[in-house]
């Protein structure tokens, strides 16, 4: 059990101004295992305030000085790994096999890609008579989501400490606890105010922080939804705003690939930490000539993933994060049934061996068609769409009839032809045959999938603001 009483504001652990707590539950046995403080907007306000006081004195540190800090946190996270990855794995429920390497290990990598971007970033150049420069712009309002409560907090606050912002960060209310532990690793590395810790729910902390004068920025990384609201709420104060939001990627199989094995990786893709990723491709496109085999390898496949307690060491895929989440999982299940989606496997009873997590069956849908929610909606739970196409312009026209542009993929035994094809897709990441992630690319998407790139040196440029000095 973590008791958290406190939040981390200008530089010191202080009561709340409010006097409430959000309780944090377990995913897989539905017990409290935390409480965390419903911070109210007074201590927005303070937060913000120690950011502002911070900023004049962070943003004139050296690159140096900045690029050591991010360097400690990122060995002080190392030295935290396990108690790290046992955290995510029972807030949000990914299994502890997977969360020190995809969860923690890529939030450490988030501050030591920054610190080496930063250094080879250059905040300078000429142009004709002008002196551009680079500079921070100013106090930053982070706000992340819960499926990779940690890495969603690193990806923000590593690029604003690095450019010289200060940093006001309200985690998930559903996954809180890391951003704790970050809090302590921070805590004696950082000159009171420069990052400071705001828990609460959405529509007290979030909206404070957004609407809030005093914020030059707010990065903020969740549902479309609430990226719209965001975007609102911080339009009278002309704030720049980052949004990285929701998906339906596709998944585009040609008809020369490796069925077999694309199908199969597109599964184990659609489902990691359960469905519960923005990138997941959550929409597999198979030639028409082929579905059938498609879906019988996809069934297979979708089998291995039998859902199972996160702590036991051969399950691949652990419960959803909570109750709500798995009704609006089901929701979504009966109605692509209903629309005339064919049920291959999984579905919304609960599965039979497991009498308490919220868990959702692996679920694989085919004869999809593009006008279908199952097609258009992002789910975030392990539910596959099959749709079939007649080739490549065919395929890259369902690709693209979505209001998102996260992310996609292409198979094709021709790399040329996969290249080509990756080019036409609207989506901000693309992976060729199964191709890895990388931590060091800009991530984040076209339409209603956002505005801006996280991570790597595309994520510094997010925290700059840019004047020409005419000499
Ligand atoms: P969410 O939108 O419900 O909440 C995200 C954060 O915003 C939380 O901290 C929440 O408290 C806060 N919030 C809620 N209402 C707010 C408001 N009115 N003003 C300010 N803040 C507010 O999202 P979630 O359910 O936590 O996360 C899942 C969503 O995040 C999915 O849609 C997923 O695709 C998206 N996501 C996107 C990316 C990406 O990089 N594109 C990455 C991960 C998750």
């Amino acid at each position: 059990m973590r008791e958290h009483e406190r939040l981390y504001l200008d530089g010191a652990w202080v009561p709340s101004e409010g006097s409430g707590a959000i309780e944090v539950v377990e995913a897989a046995t539905e017990e409290v295992m935390g409480r965390v403080p419903a911070g109210v907007p007074a201590d927005v306000d303070r937060a913000v305030a120690a950011a502002r006081a911070a900023f004049p004195a962070w943003s004139q540190t050296s690159v140096a000085e900045r690029t050591e800090v991010l360097s400690e946190v990122a060995a002080g996270i190392n030295a935290r790994i396990d108690e790290l990855a046992d955290l995510v794995s029972a807030e949000v429920g990914m299994p502890r096999a997977q969360t020190p390497l995809i969860q923690v290990a890529l939030a450490m990598v988030d501050f030591s890609n920054t610190a080496a971007a930063l250094a080879e970033h250059s905040a300078e150049t000429v142009v004709g008579h002008s002196l551009v420069v680079r500079e921070p712009v100013g106090v930053v309002g982070a706000i992340a989501p819960w499926n990779f409560p940690l890495h969603q907090v690193a990806a923000k606050v590593a690029p604003a400490l690095a450019t010289g912002c200060t940093v006001v960060l309200k985690p998930s209310e559903q996954a809180p606890l890391t951003a704790f532990v970050l809090f302590d690793i921070l805590d004696g590395l950082l000159p009171p105010g420069v990052c400071n810790l705001v828990t609460g729910a959405g529509p007290a902390v979030g909206r404070a922080l957004v609407a809030h004068p005093d914020v030059d920025m707010v990065s903020f990384t969740g549902s479309t939804p609430t990226g719209r609201q965001v975007a609102a709420d911080a339009a009278p104060t002309v704030k720049r705003v980052a949004l990285e939001l929701g998906g339906k990627s596709a998944n585009l199989i040609l008809d020369d690939a490796d069925l077999e094995r694309a199908v199969t990786d597109g599964v184990g893709k659609c489902y990691l930490n359960a469905g519960q990723a923005c990138q997941a491709l959550t929409r597999m496109l198979v030639p028409s000539e082929r579905l059938a085999e498609a879906e019988e390898i996809a069934v297979a496949a979708a089998a291995i993933y039998e859902p199972g307690d996160p702590f036991a060491p051969d399950t691949l895929m652990g419960p959803l994060v909570s109750s709500a989440q798995r009704s609006r999982v089901r929701d979504d299940i009966l109605r692509a049934t209903s629309e005339g989606a064919r049920l291959l496997t999984g579905g919304v009873e609960a599965p039979e061996h497991l009498d308490r997590g919220y868990y959702v069956r692996p679920t694989v849908f085919s004869e999809v068609t593009s006008g279908m929610a199952v097609a258009r909606e992002e789910i975030f739970g392990p539910v596959l769409a099959l749709m079939a196409h007649d080739g490549d312009d065919h395929a890259v026209a369902l690709a693209n009839d979505s209001i998102y542009g996260l992310a996609g993929g292409v198979w094709s035994s021709d790399p040329d032809r996969a290249l080509s094809v990756a080019r036409r897709l609207r989506c901000g990441q693309v992976e060729l045959n199964g191709a890895i992630f990388n931590p060091e690319a800009p991530f984040g998407g076209y339409r209603q999938s956002g505005n801006g790139r996280e991570l790597g040196r595309a994520g510094l440029d997010e925290y700059l603001e840019t004047k020409a000095i005419q000499r």
